[in-house]
């Protein structure tokens, strides 16, 4: 069928059942595959024939998942991974090394923003970070002639900047680099990055797409859209030949649709190993299931909290890019019309003592570093994950000390707004 719309992909993408064969994902709990001689093997390995042979690479429950969000995003090809981390890895290291450099919004999630700025550092690849609100001037000044790619999340976790895509993906290809997006807070479900010019999508599965806290996982979509062999000096992994398979030159092989994805699993999974269970990604596919229903659910939620925090005069000050006269209110239109997600920050009068004193009589929203999930949970950064940094070192990472990150989940909305309220009575 043509045309087939998003929740429909979210059902029933990736996998079509033949004749007698089972209706759900069947889970291949084997790490292994059987061949009849060495000669079949042999051409699996040299990349000659598609097909499985170690679960480390491939396996094909991921699979069946990976091409439901590679349909979701509108990508060419698309791999599992075993957390958003390694996705976010992954998509880096994929395409750059020791030597070069990328331009990175600063509006990122925190871990990713050690991973890109400590770790990838001592592995020799140098960030730039940029605020989200740079000008275009700022942004072009940004770019050097080693630069590789442009990185940044739709909705940022947990500033909640909304990063305007398509000017930084002109920006990017001005310069002959792929934007890469971390689409994990907006979902498919609402923002779907490659229409607008990224290249690269990838996603925390963790969050939304499972749901239910129940999976930790990746994903990496790949558009197929960048032309590398335009840039032969400057991606040499996926246009000159791969001495560690046998001489394959990607993207001659797989053309540009498949080259980037084909070399990440081929390369990197091999040699890192941070492959998604089958179990999991069977997991994953369950909340993808109803992925477009919830979605519905939580920025509807979203807005209604949003709502009520501005009109109460114990609130210091509420995000919601949705919620009409946020600094982001007009992106937040232009790239996700039907909402973006359901998490919500916002101040409590009184500073980081109010915000303590909130957290301790919250009864409903359960206090987690999680966010994303069915059930609503709540975090008061400056007392948890970012305990550690006075308020000056909080300031300079955009959290301020009365900051309180509320995700909603799909409960009744009224309960959510009854438990913030009784608490804000109680302090
Ligand atoms: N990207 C975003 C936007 C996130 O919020 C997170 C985790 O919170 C990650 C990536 C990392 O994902 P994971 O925890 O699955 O490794």
């Amino acid at each position: 069928m043509e045309n087939i719309k998003l929740g429909t992909k979210c059902v029933q993408g990736g996998y079509q059942p033949k004749n007698g064969e089972p209706r759900q994902i069947p889970i291949y709990q084997s790490t292994t595959y059987k061949y009849d001689t060495s000669e079949d093997m042999g051409k699996l390995f040299d990349l000659e024939a598609s097909g499985y042979f170690y679960a480390r690479l491939q396996n094909p429950t991921c699979d069946f998942v990976s091409a439901k969000i590679c349909e979701m995003e509108g990508g060419t090809a698309a791999m599992l991974t075993s957390s958003g981390q390694a996705a976010s890895f992954f998509s880096i290291f994929n395409i750059a090394g020791c030597g070069d450099h990328i331009v990175a919004s600063s509006a990122i999630y925190g871990g990713t923003y050690n991973l890109f700025a400590v770790t990838l550092k001592r592995m020799g690849i140098e960030f730039t970070f940029v605020s989200p609100d740079s000008t275009d001037e700022e942004l072009d000044k940004a770019f050097k002639p080693n630069t590789k790619a442009v990185f940044g999340e739709t909705i940022a976790n947990p500033a909640l900047n909304v990063l305007d895509i398509e000017r930084f993906a002109d920006m990017a290809h001005k310069h002959g680099v792929p934007l890469i997006i971390d689409n994990t807070f907006a979902t498919p479900v609402n923002c779907r990055p490659i229409e607008w010019g990224a290249d690269i999508v990838i996603h925390s599965t963790t969050k939304y797409m499972d749901g239910h806290g129940s999976a930790v996982g990746g994903c990496i979509v790949d558009s197929g859209k960048f032309d590398w062999t335009k840039y032969p000096e400057k991606y040499p992994g996926l246009c000159t030949p791969d001495d560690s398979y046998h001489g394959v030159t990607y993207t001659e092989r797989f053309g540009i649709e498949g080259a980037y994805i084909t070399k990440a699993t081929a390369q990197l999974m091999r040699d890192f190993g941070c492959c998604q269970q089958a179990q999991t990604a069977y997991v994953l596919n369950l909340g993808l299931e109803s992925l477009h229903l919830r979605m519905k659910r939580h920025c509807e939620n979203g807005l209604a909290v949003a709502k009520f925090l501005k009109e109460d005069d114990r609130i210091a000050w509420v995000r919601f890019p949705h919620l009409e006269g946020d600094s982001n209110y007009e992106l937040a239109q232009k790239y996700m019309p039907n909402g973006g997600c359901g998490v919500v920050s916002f101040g409590v009068k009184g500073g980081r003592k109010g915000a303590e004193a909130f957290m301790k009589e919250l009864k409903l929203c359960s206090i987690a570093t999680h966010v994303a999930d069915a059930r609503t949970c709540c975090l008061h950064p400056a007392n948890a994950t970012h305990r550690q940094m006075n308020d000056d070192e909080l300031a300079a990472a955009g959290i301020t000390p009365d900051l309180i990150r509320l995700s909603c989940g799909i409960e009744d909305s009224e309960d959510i707004i009854a438990d913030i309220k009784q608490a804000l009575d109680k302090i």
